[in-house]
């Protein structure tokens, strides 16, 4: 079945055919190695019936690798050459499957067909961490995914609190759901070949919410500030947001989190609790 996917010929040809010259800006990597296409698939468990959310589908290597299972799948692409070509190329290899790609930038979609339940992505370098959080932000459907991101970017979104790598990124991401690394990608199942390493993340959203709007705000605000100085102590990195470095160990003791921690030891429950306080003081 190897043929169903696009390999490296024809994603040169399909580039050559459609005048596209990949570009950075836009983090146009495209993936021209099937086994990536089916790992990536299996790791997503999509099956018949799902609606699947593709942000970034480039030529479709990934896109025919998730309509192969069966599933629906609703792409997002800004670059309209990629956009028009996709359905072409995708009835081409795949008849009947069941596409709908939207030509938009992801970080401005409002609405989406068919309330997606999984989102399925290798996302464009340079925005992948709003991407993600602004579609886990908007569109509650989406309950679990995998993204395919830079190493270092993925292994930050993953992290737990304490470990080096923990950061807002880190927190932010686990507001909305757990977060785990699902394996490392080589550089060299991409053309062009990109200057890093890729690496595989999945999550489950919470079954919950975990907060109001108001609250979600506040607390990314927190987060912001207490990892902008990730050295210094919770009163003095939280200061300015809380109004001064007493009133911020006042808050911060009402909710029962130490001020002279770090950002570093909180957990996003942690910094909700601190918002509380601080929403509740006004
Ligand atoms: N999914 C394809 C693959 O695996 O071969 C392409 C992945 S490539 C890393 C990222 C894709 O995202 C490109 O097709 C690019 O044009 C598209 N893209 C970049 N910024 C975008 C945005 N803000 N909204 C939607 N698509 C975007």
């Amino acid at each position: 079945a190897a043929r169903s996917l696009l390999g490296p010929a024809e994603i040169r040809d399909l580039a050559e055919m459609l005048g596209v010259n990949p570009t950075k800006k836009l983090g146009q990597n495209f993936v021209i190695d099937g086994n990536t296409v089916r790992r990536i698939v299996k790791v997503a468990t999509v099956s018949p019936g799902d609606t699947v959310l593709e942000v970034g589908p480039g030529l479709g290597s990934l896109t025919l690798g998730l309509l192969e299972t069966g599933a629906a799948v609703v792409a997002v692409e800004i670059d309209e050459r990629l956009a028009e070509q996709l359905p072409l190329t995708v009835e081409l290899m795949h008849p009947g499957a069941q596409l709908t790609v939207i030509r938009q930038d992801a970080l401005k979609i409002t609405e989406l067909p068919g309330d997606p339940s999984r989102l399925v992505a290798n996302l464009p370098y340079n925005v992948s961490v709003p991407v993600l959080l602004y579609l886990l932000e908007n569109f509650p459907s989406i309950r679990a995914g995998v993204v395919m991101v830079q190493a270092e970017v993925g292994e930050r979104l993953a992290a737990p609190p304490g470990s080096k790598v923990y950061g807002s990124p880190s927190v932010k991401a686990a507001w909305y759901g757990a977060f785990r690394t699902a394996g490392k990608v080589s550089r060299q199942v991409f053309w062009p070949v990109p200057g890093v390493d890729s690496i595989l993340i999945a999550f489950e959203r919470r079954l919950e919410p975990l907060e109001s709007e108001e609250l979600r705000r506040a607390t990314f605000t927190l987060v912001d500030a207490a990892f902008q100085q990730r050295r210094k102590m919770l009163r003095q990195s939280l200061s300015l947001v809380l109004g001064d470095s007493t009133t911020a160990s006042e808050i911060m003791t009402r909710a029962g989190i130490d001020p002279t921690e770090r950002g570093e030891q909180l957990t996003a429950e942690d910094f909700l609790a601190i918002a509380r306080a601080q929403l509740a003081g006004r």
